[in-house]
């Protein structure tokens, strides 16, 4: 029922809650002991911005609202205007490689696109100018960053992540959370940041997308949970739930992670958000939950603070508390978590409107730059016969195929105008973005000539309907389009009329995402014969790899002259990638994520467990495409002379080593020196070796440098077979180099007393 609520209710004269000198703490327990039970309950709640908004204001007195186009925030606030207590609405947003559903707006690489630069401080630079865009158009809040390691490359939300390494994720999520929370709530381009999805929703079956994540508590502790516990330390204002059940419990009723671990152990005091309609799928879809009523009960009940899109909720917790499931006060504490957001954040006095004045700051020509910079640095250099950099000084004849090569909104990726997560968007403008055929076109003096070559795949709606149970639309299924020959023959005549070939592949939104697992991680559709055939002709053939995540390239690109791969590198890319191929940028990116040959080697990380049998399958090895770590430069680095200053340690010492590197080549280098820890014996089994550190050094053509790297005992641990993490003492070895095959570091023993 819609409460007797007109703005004649409210008295004219301030209430505590209402006047700005009071600490946030008073001005929540005297809201809190206004508020009914009804607009408790509502509160909790976040609902689609989409649906009905006069419904969710008026009726269900709803907490916060998503996917909020830029006509309908203002709507919005007109609504709560008019409600009893005027609480302003928190608005949350997907803003995740930039302000992703905003027309106009800097969109930047992927999260793993931005992993590949290895830089926390620009990716920090990235997040502060992603939230100056989001703060300037009333937006509060965004859902980011991802903090899930990824693991089998066939999960469609792999490249959401920062790849692999729960040491490389720490370091760029925080920097991520540091640059869009700013300096503190009060300053007005903050935004609060999100860690999702809290924890273990990566380790899926077979890459399917929110499977039973199969993980013992020992594992979250060793692998998943440490990028979280560094946020939640470190001030993060918001985690959001996955979807994934462990043991049997949707996280959503994980009392153990949500309250022992998360608010326990760590002492987190910031909000928890579940994941879409996490609530309702415990009826609907898990079937654990009979119906609304316990579903709302167990959330409640095991600290969950807002529910995304579960408009039953409203309804079902009432209802709990009619049948006594559920004590009046038992939304107090995440009402009062709620309204502390929107009290740090000063939405009382200032609702932060979308500003007058906001195309001045969204899409400007500083954050054109910052992405440039960053689509550079993203892009890895995977293969290199010698053929790159082209001269860009002399006319070269360049034929620029593949069905990439000039699609402008694929190249955004996931989360972007054209992804189709939003509805008010089709894309972002056609003339912000630059793609490979834009970039290369733009090189004074070269020739360029164009053909699409292939396709790559055509929709089919699912025979089961378009939507699922919950009225959520059903994905159309992927029909792999078959070889043309007659757009590879206009390919292959276009690289026999030029010098070289810049063939663009990879994948396309229809295969990346939720919902979007790949079976398979080959190029679909006519690209594989369309690589080989443009080899077969001869030719140099630079094989762009704009994909995703890291996918399977097929056997003839061995005899390519060059590979790179840029995970949806952003508005920028296409310039990004003719300037390194035209030699204007050095090439610097390194793997966060490692390459698998085939999809059957899954998963193909790095750091796994000791003590397998062999290192081959009988038909293929198990060492991946391309390793974590790696990435080529144009030109070459050595490693020599690794000391260390004391090699009996403590562990409440440092270890501090040096190591130098020199640049061999030609041209100039930004090296990405990584440090890795191999604990010699454990007393449970443990990765072989770990990421611990890395810096990142710029050397001249012939530079060489002394490279110093410390790093404190206390961080060579191992979780031990009861979960403790500690280091346990012992012989170890710190390895040094460009990657992390064991081939390329140097090793430095020593010993912890
Ligand atoms: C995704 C989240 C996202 C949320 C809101 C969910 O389906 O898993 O990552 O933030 O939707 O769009």
């Amino acid at each position: 029922s819609i409460l007797p609520s007109t703005t004649t209710d409210i008295p004219q004269e301030a209430l505590p809650y209402q006047d700005p000198s009071l600490t946030t703490a008073e001005r929540v327990a005297d809201l809190l002991g206004r508020m009914t039970v009804e607009e408790k309950v509502g509160q909790m709640l976040q609902l689609d911005a989409r649906d009905d908004l006069r419904d969710h204001v008026l009726r269900r007195h709803v907490g916060s609202i998503l996917h909020t186009s830029p006509e309908r925030i203002l709507e919005a606030n007109r609504l709560t205007a008019q409600t009893r207590l005027r609480i302003p609405l928190l608005v949350g947003e997907d803003c995740i490689h930039g302000h992703s559903f905003w027309p106009g707006a800097t969109i930047y690489p992927t999260q793993l696109g931005m992993a590949a630069t290895w830089d926390a401080e620009l990716i920090e630079r990235v997040a502060r100018a992603s939230a100056e865009e989001v703060a300037v158009t009333g937006v509060h809040w965004t859902f980011s960053p991802v903090l899930c390691i990824a693991r089998d490359l066939r999960w469609g939300r792999v490249g959401e992540t920062f790849g692999e390494d729960p040491f490389l994720i720490g370091e760029l999520a925080s920097a991520m959370v540091r640059g869009y929370q700013g300096d503190g709530l009060d300053d007005p381009t903050a935004i609060l940041a999100t860690a999702k999805h809290f924890a273990g929703y990566s380790e899926t079956q077979g890459g399917r997308d929110a499977s039973e994540a199969d993980i013992s508590r020992r594992k979250l502790r060793s692998w998943f949970l440490p990028p979280f516990e560094r946020v939640a330390r470190e001030g993060c204002r918001t985690f959001m739930l996955g979807y994934q059940s462990t043991d049997g419990v949707p996280i959503t009723v994980n009392d153990w992670l949500l309250s022992e671990v998360l608010r326990g152990e760590w002492g987190y005091t910031g909000t928890l958000i579940t994941d879409w309609d996490n609530v309702g799928r415990m009826v609907w879809e898990q079937k654990v939950q009979p119906d609304y009523a316990h579903a709302a009960a167990a959330a409640v009940k095991a600290g969950n603070d807002m529910v995304m899109t579960t408009p039953r909720f409203y309804e079902g917790a009432l209802e709990a508390v009619e049948r006594g499931m559920l004590a009046e006060d038992a939304f107090d504490a995440a009402v009062a978590r709620i309204l502390t957001l929107k009290f740090d954040l000063g939405l009382f006095e200032d609702p932060r409107l979308p500003s007058p004045d906001l195309d001045t700051v969204v899409g400007s020509a500083a954050h054109a730059e910052l992405n440039l910079e960053v689509a550079r640095r993203s892009i890895v250099l995977l293969e290199n016969d010698g053929t790159l950099p082209l001269a860009a000084s002399s006319p070269v004849r360049v034929a620029v195929v593949g069905p990439l090569a000039d699609d402008a909104q694929t190249q955004l990726g996931d989360w972007a105008g054209g992804s189709g997560q939003a509805g008010w968007l089709d894309g972002q403008p056609r003339e912000m973005i630059t793609t490979v055929l834009d970039g290369l076109r733009g090189i004074d003096g070269w020739t360029v000539r164009h053909a699409r070559g292939a396709d790559i795949l055509t929709l089919e709606q699912d025979p089961r309907g378009a939507t699922f149970p919950d009225g959520q639309p059903r994905h159309p299924v992927v029909v792999p389009s078959l070889p043309d020959d007659r757009l590879i023959e206009e390919a292959v005549a276009a690289a026999e009329a030029s010098d070289v070939v810049v063939a663009v592949v990879g994948d396309r939104i229809e295969l990346v995402g939720e919902g979007r697992s790949t079976a398979t991680l080959e190029l679909i559709g006519g690209q594989v014969a369309l690589l080989d055939a443009v080899i077969a002709t001869g030719k140099p053939v630079i094989v762009v790899l704009l994909a995703s995540k890291p996918l399977v390239l097929p056997p003839s690109v061995a005899r390519a002259a060059a590979v790179l791969w840029a995970a949806n590198p952003g508005m920028k890319g296409g310039q990004a990638l003719a300037e390194i191929i035209a030699g204007r940028a050095e090439p610097s990116g390194r793997l966060p994520i490692s390459f698998a040959r085939h999809a059957g080697q899954q998963p193909t990380y790095y750091n796994q467990l000791r003590g397998q049998h062999g290192d081959r399958y009988a038909d293929l090895t198990q060492s991946p495409a391309w390793a974590f770590g790696e990435g080529l430069s144009y030109t070459t680095v050595s490693y020599s002379d690794l000391t260390l200053a004391a090699t009996s340690l403590g562990t409440g010492d440092e270890i501090e080593a040096a190591v130098t590197v020199t640049n061999t080549g030609s041209r100039p280098v930004r090296e990405t020196v990584q440090v890795y820890v191999r604990d010699q014996v454990t007393s449970v089994s443990w990765a072989d070796k770990e990421l611990k550190g890395y810096r990142q050094v710029d050397l001249a053509p012939g530079e060489s440098a002394r490279v110093r790297l410390t790093l404190p005992v206390a961080d060579c641990t191992i979780v031990d077979a009861a979960g403790e993490r500690l280091v346990e003492a012992g012989a170890f070895e710190l390895l040094v180099g460009p990657s992390s095959r064991d081939e390329v570091l140097l090793a430095a023993g020593f010993e912890v007393r």
